[in-house]
């Protein structure tokens, strides 16, 4: 029987594989246009690189769990600088969010917000939210991934102005396999990266909440208890 989490780990393997294959096509596309657009072409190239690293880590996740079985999730934290990790992934998003249409921006309220984070774990939560952003909003629309800090908590809000979650569908959607328009084209999914993304911030001692209006759009706020960068004199920060 395969387990859940080698379930989990399948359906994250393919935002990663999105991104690449986005900044593929594109490369192809500025190829046929302009062979001299070396700037776009390094962009496309990074994020290929970046993304193809992530799906390394997460094939040496998926020997993790096979070896480790069912019970076999660990959490690591580390502190961290959380702002430039969201930055890092929203950047390499970028190609994909433009091949699609759609403009991605990120936004922050402070320089530095520092958390212990599981870095693998966080970086999933970040990237199945942004996929599902990217997902659900038709071209010409926008995604605005934003960090901020309120007391000791960080805030990662991923807001969209896409199709919405219908009122009578929200109480479903971290249920697992769940989706709301299982058969439209639109939905790549399975309905399984939302359950992997609470689960995830379940781990961080977080919260997730979101709000949602079908036609106008999406907003997922992640909070996770966080430092005050004063509080840390010495210690070492990703
Ligand atoms: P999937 O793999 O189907 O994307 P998720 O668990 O991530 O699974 O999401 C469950 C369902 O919630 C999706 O199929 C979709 O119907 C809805 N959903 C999630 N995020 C959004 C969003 N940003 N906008 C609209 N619908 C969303």
């Amino acid at each position: 029987m395969i387990s859940d989490n080698f379930i989990n780990i399948l359906h994250d393997i393919k935002t990663p594989l999105n991104i690449i294959i986005g900044a593929i096509q594109l490369t192809e596309h500025n190829n046929d246009k302009n062979s001299e657009n070396k700037i776009i072409q390094d962009k496309h190239f990074q994020a290929i690189k970046q993304n193809s690293y992530r799906l390394l880590q997460l094939v040496n996740s998926i020997s993790d769990f096979i070896i480790a079985g069912n019970d076999g999730i660990t959490f690591n934290p580390t502190i961290c600088n959380i702002v430039s990790i969201v930055d890092e992934l929203v950047q390499t998003s970028v190609p994909y969010a433009h091949h699609k249409g759609i403009s991605l921006k990120f936004e922050t309220t402070d320089r530095e917000i520092v958390a212990p984070i599981d870095i693998e774990k966080f970086e999933r939560i970040i990237l199945n939210l942004l996929s599902n952003g990217i997902k659900f909003t038709p071209p010409g629309g926008e995604v605005i991934v934003k960090t901020s800090c309120l007391k000791n908590k960080a805030l990662i809000s991923v807001k969209d102005t896409g199709i919405g979650i219908p009122e009578s569908k929200q109480d479903m959607i971290f249920k697992r396999f769940w989706a709301t328009n299982p058969l439209s084209t639109i939905s790549e999914g399975t309905g399984i990266g939302l359950s992997i993304v609470k689960y995830f911030v379940d781990l961080h001692k977080g919260k997730i909440n979101f709000s949602s209006k079908e036609g106008e759009g999406s907003e997922f706020i992640v909070e996770i208890p966080a430092f005050n960068v004063s509080c840390l004199p010495g210690m070492s920060i990703k």
